[in-house]
């Protein structure tokens, strides 16, 4: 089902012009209310058309960093009804409000994300995105409410007591990272659970880099139809963009309230739709903190051919890496997804790595850790000390080296002594190379 069809399929010229007369009202309002903006505003022309956004400034993390806490805010902070903190996987936290209409907001962009899923009013919803400061919980929360669902607001961690939940209040829908969601498949096999036996159809997974391969395994660990939920605490949280369960090929920007565009990461200048580069979102319609231009660091491409399931909003791919988990390794970018998506290639192995990456004088080494799955440890005798090991680890690196190309190690690791969720993010990079 689509929650409000009235925007989610409007034609695209409406959309255009809707997005436009937001846009005018949303500059006006900054301009009025916020001096960061006020300042970096001045002698910039009106904006006459969408293009005309492209003469604005990105605004970055560090504006709010250097505003903490309440430097952003466009009304007094007693109209705030809500406050969060993003996780800070990259620094220091920053924090962000909601007014009353901008908390209806986030319920509705998120009822429309989980129908966008799968997810029907009257359906059971596992929310497993921890509670509390990070947006994931409640934003999913409100949103699961609001389509009329029976939202079960188990929060991340204690794995056994959600396979219990599972297995006693028979959810529909899980909400969760992509990495949960393996710990979790791995779980009910674990117990001698098969898939056909969990009563979970949809996911929304997300908030950390995912790929097609890690999709697969959990479709199939789950017995699910996973798509991919994508947001962040600065435009939101959870709630801006999702897939349709219909044709998993992008997710559905709620383009109404949030105006994305692609910039080329050196140049910023706009890149054209199919084109890979940072995601850049204008708030169109937030009233506490709207933010103009804002940087994600996110790499994906835009996509405004219409979709089977009706819908018009624009797609955005599965995000590649974010610019500041790129890895430069001998002058190749690397993003962890792409070392990902090769372990997941080899039988042999499993979703569990890490990348560690240390420095040698000048020269960045990047060793990968990933862990054999069970068959593997089970039928080469003797497990890792087998002497199938070393030829197994230089096929990995050769893959490695031959198709992201640049060399990296290969280490493999017993089965359970991979890093794993343990509801959270998880952090695929040991970077050793700053304490040095
Ligand atoms: P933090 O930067 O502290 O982790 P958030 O909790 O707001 O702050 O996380 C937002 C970031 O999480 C996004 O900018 C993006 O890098 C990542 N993210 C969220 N959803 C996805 C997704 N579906 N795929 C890849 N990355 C995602
Ligand atoms: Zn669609």
């Amino acid at each position: 089902m689509i929650f409000e069809p009235q925007f989610e399929t409007m034609p695209r010229e409406k959309l255009d012009a809707l997005q436009l007369e937001r846009l005018q009202r949303i500059v006006a309002y900054l301009r009025e209310r916020v001096p960061l903006y006020r300042e970096r505003l001045d002698g910039i022309p009106e904006i006459r058309s969408l293009e005309d956004l492209r003469s604005f400034p990105f605004t970055r993390k560090a504006d709010l960093r250097d505003t903490y806490p309440f430097g952003l805010f466009a009304v007094p902070r007693q109209e705030c009804v809500r406050l969060h903190a993003s996780s800070g996987t990259t620094g220091k936290p920053i924090v962000v409000a909601y007014t009353r209409d901008d908390v209806d907001l986030f319920a509705r962009v998120n009822a429309r994300v989980l129908a966008m899923a799968g997810g029907e009013p009257g359906m059971v919803l596992h929310n497993a995105y921890g509670y509390g400061l990070f947006t994931g919980g409640l934003g999913l929360h409100y949103g699961g409410e609001r389509l009329g669902m029976t939202v079960v607001p188990v929060s991340g961690g204690m794995t056994e007591r959600q396979l219990g939940l599972i297995e006693d209040l028979c959810p529909d829908v899980i909400t969760c990272t992509p990495s949960y969601a393996l710990t979790l498949a791995q779980a009910f096999a674990e117990r001698g659970v098969t898939p056909d036996e969990i009563s979970l159809r949809f996911a929304c997974v997300g908030a950390e880099p995912w790929t097609e391969s890690m999709r697969a395994e959990i479709d199939a660990g789950l017995g699910i139809r996973a798509t991919n939920i994508y947001g962040l605490s600065e435009i939101i949280g959870p709630g801006v963009s999702n897939e349709c369960v219909e044709a998993r090929k992008g997710s559905h920007v709620n383009e109404d309230h949030f105006l994305p565009e692609i910039v080329d990461p050196e140049s910023g200048e706009p890149l054209p739709d199919g084109e890979q580069g940072v995601l850049v979102f204008t708030t169109l319609t937030k009233q506490a903190l709207p933010l103009l231009r804002y940087w994600t660091g996110d790499i994906t491409s835009l996509d405004r051919e219409p979709c089977a399931c009706g819908r018009t909003l624009a797609r955005m791919a599965l995000i590649a890496g974010r610019t500041d988990d790129m890895l430069i390794v001998r002058g190749v970018n690397v993003y962890p997804t792409q070392v990902e998506a090769m372990l997941l290639q080899v039988p042999e192995l499993t979703p569990h790595y890490r990348l560690v990456v240390t420095r040698e004088g000048t020269l960045d080494e990047v060793e990968v850790e990933v862990e054999v799955s069970e068959s593997y440890s089970d039928a080469a005798a003797g497990g890792l000390e087998s002497d199938t090991r070393r030829p197994l680890e230089d096929r990995v690196e050769k893959l490695i080296r031959e198709t992201i190309g640049t060399s990296m190690r290969v280490t493999l690791l017993a089965p359970g002594d991979g890093p794993r969720s343990e509801g959270g993010k998880l952090a695929r990079v040991d970077d050793r190379r700053r304490l040095a």
